[in-house]
């Protein structure tokens, strides 16, 4: 099966809604990242995502919902705290688990009774929710394991020949996935894993915010952890990444004493001046960082880079989620200096 790709326009995004209400798999841009999209309830379209991706059983799919007020549909029990988060963060990058009803099959929720309900801002993913009359499961349109799309090209290079079509809707806002929450009482959470809608933003509303320790620590593939994602190989490209925190003196000196063929650095913008080794840059600011990552991760591998030593990011705010990804891309290999 050749993959299609549609364009941004009403009749094409018709056409994708279509698809999905048929039981097909479309790649979907969001203001996230790309993703697969498929009827969270059909599961016979639901394995079809897993089986596109490679993606572990056990790691569920957040659905995808036009409206905060369509998650009594397929939820059991909604806590009052979610109401007024999703006043403030519905539509956008903003994902909340909360108890599953029947309407999810286990195959959605990867074995799991809770499931995670976001509803997105992109103008064509909130079409094709509406058209397509489904509640739409859609993890990151990646190979499991590599470097999240940011752009259609990246999905049809992942994808091609494997689901039915993607909507080409240019390069994704934010950059890095959705922030995931559950919740620890009555006015707080647990931040499962760190998006655009940071702690601080939370704080506005939530008595408490709580980073789950999986963010910035490793876990085993054993392990029992509250976001399955967590304990999964992610986020890397084919080169080795060392993430390095250090001054940009101190990293210029580490990159030259380990220079060599395949060695390239991965700095900030404003870093370039004086800096006389192979690089690439990817952002000033966390959300120039979070926008460019995934980005620059695949173009390392596109240009034959081997082996990649990144300046750390901030984890404040946003950088926060730029660090997680970043630490789990180096598979934890952190040199500070
Ligand atoms: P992706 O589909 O690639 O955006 O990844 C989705 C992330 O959300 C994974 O890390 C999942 O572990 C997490 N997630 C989705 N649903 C749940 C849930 N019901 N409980 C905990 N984490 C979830
Ligand atoms: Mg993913």
């Amino acid at each position: 099966m050749d993959t299609l790709l549609l364009k941004n326009n009403i009749d094409d995004i018709r056409y994708a809604a279509t698809l999905i209400r048929d039981g097909q798999v479309v790649g979907i841009p969001t203001e996230t990242v790309y993703g697969l999209g498929a009827d969270a309830s059909n599961e016979e379209a639901v394995r079809m995502v897993f089986a596109a991706k490679g993606r572990p059983a056990d790691n569920p799919l957040i659905v995808h919902l036009a409206d905060f007020s369509d998650a009594v549909k397929y939820t059991s029990a909604i806590p009052e705290l979610a109401h007024k988060l999703a006043e403030r963060f519905c539509p956008g990058p903003l994902t909340m688990v909360m108890p599953k009803n029947e309407r999810i099959p286990m195959v959605t929720s990867g074995g799991l009774d809770t499931v995670g309900i976001r509803v997105p801002s992109h103008p064509v993913m909130h079409s094709i929710i509406e058209l397509s009359g489904c509640a739409v499961a859609a993890p990151s349109a990646n190979t499991s394991g590599y470097p999240s799309p940011t752009s259609a090209e990246h999905v049809m290079r992942d994808m091609n020949g494997k689901i039915a079509a993607v909507v080409d809707g240019g390069q994704s806002e934010f950059g890095v996935e959705s922030t995931v929450i559950s919740f620890d009482g009555e006015d707080a959470v647990r931040i499962l894993r760190p998006g655009a809608v940071t702690r601080e933003m939370l704080l506005e509303v939530c008595g408490e915010v709580i980073i789950d320790p999986a963010i910035l620590n490793e876990v085993g593939e054993g392990a029992k952890v509250a976001s399955p994602g967590m304990k999964y190989k992610h986020y890397s490209p084919k080169a080795d990444i060392i993430m390095v925190e250090s001054s940009l003196a101190d990293f210029a000196e580490l990159v030259g004493d380990n220079y060599g063929d395949g060695v390239y650095a991965l700095v900030f913008d404003g870093d370039e001046e004086g800096f006389p080794y192979r690089h690439l840059t990817y952002g000033a600011d966390s959300s120039m960082q979070a926008h460019w990552l995934f980005q620059r991760l695949r173009e390392l591998d596109d240009i034959g880079a081997e082996k990649v030593y990144v300046r750390a990011p901030s984890t404040d705010g946003v950088g926060l989620a730029v660090y997680n990804r970043l630490i789990r891309a180096a598979g934890f290999e952190v040199i500070r200096i």
